[in-house]
C-alpha cells in the first residue's frame, strides 16, 4: 500500500448481489453452510446513530474479531467499534473447512524456493505459533467449537506428486517441523483408498467448527467491551481527519480503521490490482456409521486430509462423523462476482469423492456451499497500512489458508495500530512478518485479468490431469 496517498473507498454492491444475506425477510438468520446451521443466531442491530471511536473495524470474520480482541486486551479504555455487513461469521469464517494449519504459499518447498530457507523457516514458525495461539484462545476462553488435534496428511495421488511430497517430508523434518512420510501400512492406519500412494504427515494442525468459533469470539469481544453492529455495511470510506466511514444509516468517525474484509475487499475497491476474489466449494455427506468409517480406515485416527494437486481436495470428519469434502477447483467469476454456490463444481466434487471412496457410493450428500476468499498471485497474504496518514490498516489475502493466520491477525496488527494511536506503552514488541507492508504482484485490469486467469486456471487443471493427480 502507498502510505502517503489518500485511501478513499466506495462499496459496489453488484458483485455481492447473488450472495445470500444473513437475515431473511422475516428477520431470521439464513445459514449458508452446515456449520452455520449448528449455531443459534439472532441478527444483531445495525448502527443507527452517528458515532466517534478510536478504532473502526470493518468485517466480522476471524480477522476483525481477532484485531478487536487484541486491541481491547492491550488497552481496555480504547473505544473499538466493529461493523459487519451481515452477521458475525457469515463470510468465509463461518463457511470454511475448519482446518487450522501452518500452510503459507503453495507448500513448504515453494516457500523455501521463493523466500529462501531462513525466511521460510521463520514464516512457518509464525504459522505454527498461529495454530498454537488458536488452541490457547479456545482453551482459555472456553469456546465450544469442536476443536480436535487431528494432525494433517498431505496425500500424493500420482508419481510426480509423490516425488515432490517425499522431498517436502524430508525438508519439513530437516527444518524441525516434525513431518513424516507415510506409505503402505502406516498410511492405511490413517486412510485407505486406491487413489492415495503416500503422504506427508504433520502432527500439529487442528480442526474446528468455524461458525461456532466465530460466535464464541463474538462473545469474547463483547465481554472485552468491543461494540459490535451487525447488518451494517460500510458504503464509503473517506480519508479525512478523523476518518469518515459511511454506513447505510449512520456515519462513524475514527482515528484509525482496520479493513478485515478478505475476499469481500474487491467489492470495496480495496487493492483491486493485487487481490482477487476467488471461490472454493464444499460438499458434505450425511453422518457415516462406524462400519463405513472402518472400511476406509478413517476411525483409529481422525486425521485431516488434503491431496497435493494444483487444485487440491481437502477433507475431514465433522463431530457427528460426516465427511466434509472441498476443493477441486478455485473459481474467479466475470467482473469479480461472488457466489455461495456453483452447481458444476458441486457435481465435479461429488464425482471425485465417489472416485476416492467407491465403497461409500450410497452415502448421500446433505449439504453444498461455498464462499469467497482473497488470493494474491504469489499465494502469500498481505498485512499493513495505507492512507495519507498511514491509519487504515489491513490483514487480508490468506489465499485459502487463513483459519490460523486470521485468528492471529490481532497479535500481528494490534501493536502497529496502538503505536499509531500513540499508545506505544501498550504496543509491545512485534517483529514484522515478511508479508507486512508488501505489494503483492500486480494484476492487469479486466478483461485481460479474467482471460489471463482463466487460461492460467485451465493450464493448472490440464497439468493435474496430465500428471494423473
Ligand atoms: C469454502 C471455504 C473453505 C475454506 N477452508 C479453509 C480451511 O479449511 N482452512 C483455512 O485455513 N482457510 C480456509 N478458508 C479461508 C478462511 O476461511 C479465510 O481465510 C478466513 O476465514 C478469513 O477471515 P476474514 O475475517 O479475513 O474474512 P471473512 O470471514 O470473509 O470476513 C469478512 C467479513 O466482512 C464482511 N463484509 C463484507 N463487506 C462488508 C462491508 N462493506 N461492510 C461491512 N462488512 C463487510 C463480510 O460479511 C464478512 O463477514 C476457506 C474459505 C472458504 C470460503
Amino acid at each position: 500500500m502507498n502510505r502517503s496517498r489518500p485511501l478513499n473507498l466506495k462499496f459496489n454492491p453488484a458483485p455481492l448481489a447473488t450472495m445470500r444475506r444473513a437475515a431473511g425477510r422475516d428477520g431470521r438468520y439464513q445459514p449458508v453452510s452446515f456449520w452455520q446451521e449448528t449455531i443459534d443466531v439472532v441478527p444483531g442491530e445495525p448502527l443507527s446513530a452517528d458515532l466517534e471511536c478510536d478504532v473502526a473495524i470493518v468485517g466480522g470474520g476471524f480477522t476483525g474479531l481477532s484485531v478487536a480482541c487484541e486491541l481491547k486486551r492491550a488497552a481496555n479504555d480504547l473505544h473499538v467499534v466493529l461493523i459487519e455487513r451481515d452477521v458475525i461469521g457469515h463470510g468465509a469464517s463461518g463457511r470454511n473447512g475448519g482446518f487450522a494449519m501452518p500452510l503459507i504459499g503453495w507448500d513448504l518447498t515453494h516457500a523455501v524456493r521463493t523466500l529462501g530457507q531462513q525466511a521460510a523457516q521463520r514464516a512457518y514458525r509464525l504459522m505454527y505459533d498461529a495454530v498454537d495461539h488458536l488452541k490457547r484462545t479456545v482453551d482459555e476462553e472456553q469456546i465450544d467449537c469442536d476443536l480436535e488435534a487431528t494432525g494433517y496428511l498431505l496425500l500424493a495421488t500420482c508419481a510426480a506428486r509423490e516425488k515432490r511430497l517425499r522431498h517436502e517430508a524430508e525438508l519439513g523434518e530437516q527444518l524441525g517441523f516434525g513431518y513424516r512420510w507415510l506409505e503402505g501400512d502406516a498410511l492405511s492406519e490413517h486412510i485407505r483408498s486406491q487413489a492415495f500412494r503416500g503422504g506427508v504427515f504433520d502432527p500439529r494442525p487442528l480442526i474446528i467448527n468455524p461458525a461456532k468459533l466465530a460466535r464464541g469470539l463474538k462473545r469474547v469481544a463483547e465481554s472485552l467491551g468491543v461494540e459490535i453492529y451487525e447488518q451494517t455495511s460500510l458504503t464509503e470510506l473517506r480519508d479525512e481527519t478523523p476518518l469518515l466511514l459511511r454506513t447505510e444509516h449512520a456515519t462513524l468517525r475514527a482515528n484509525t480503521a482496520v479493513l478485515a474484509l478478505n475476499g469481500y475487499g474487491a467489492a470495496m475497491g480495496f487493492m483491486p490490482n493485487r487481490i482477487m476474489p476467488v471461490h472454493t466449494y464444499i460438499v458434505l455427506t450425511e453422518p457415516l456409521t462406524d462400519e463405513q468409517l472402518d472400511e476406509i480406515g478413517w476411525s483409529a485416527h481422525r486425521t485431516s486430509l488434503e491431496t497435493a494437486r494444483n487444485f487440491i481436495h481437502y477433507f475431514r470428519l465433522t463431530a457427528d462423523n460426516r465427511i466434509l469434502f472441498g476443493g477441486e477447483d478455485a473459481q474467479l467469476y466475470w467482473h469479480e462476482a461472488c457466489h455461495d454456490a456453483d452447481r458444476s463444481i458441486f457435481a465435479r466434487l461429488e464425482a471425485r469423492f465417489r472416485q476416492y471412496f467407491p465403497s461409500l457410493d450410497r452415502v448421500a450428500i446433505s449439504h453444498r456451499w461455498g464462499g469467497v476468499l482473497g488470493v494474491t498471485l504469489d499465494m502469500f497474504p498481505t498485512f499493513g497500512c495505507g492512507g495519507q496518514h498511514g491509519n487504515v490498516f489491513h490483514a487480508t489475502a490468506y489465499c485459502g489458508h487463513g483459519v490460523a493466520l486470521s485468528n492471529y491477525a490481532g497479535r500481528l496488527l494490534a501493536p502497529h495500530v496502538l503505536r499509531h494511536l500513540g499508545r506505544a506503552d501498550e504496543a509491545g514488541s512485534n517483529d514484522l512478518p515478511f508479508f507486512y507492508d508488501r505489494q503483492p504482484p500486480w494484476l492487469p485490469p479486466d478483461p485481460l485479468r479474467w482471460i489471463g486467469l482463466q487460461a492460467y486456471r485451465k493450464s493448472l487443471q490440464w497439468l493435474d490431469r496430465w500428471q494423473g493427480a
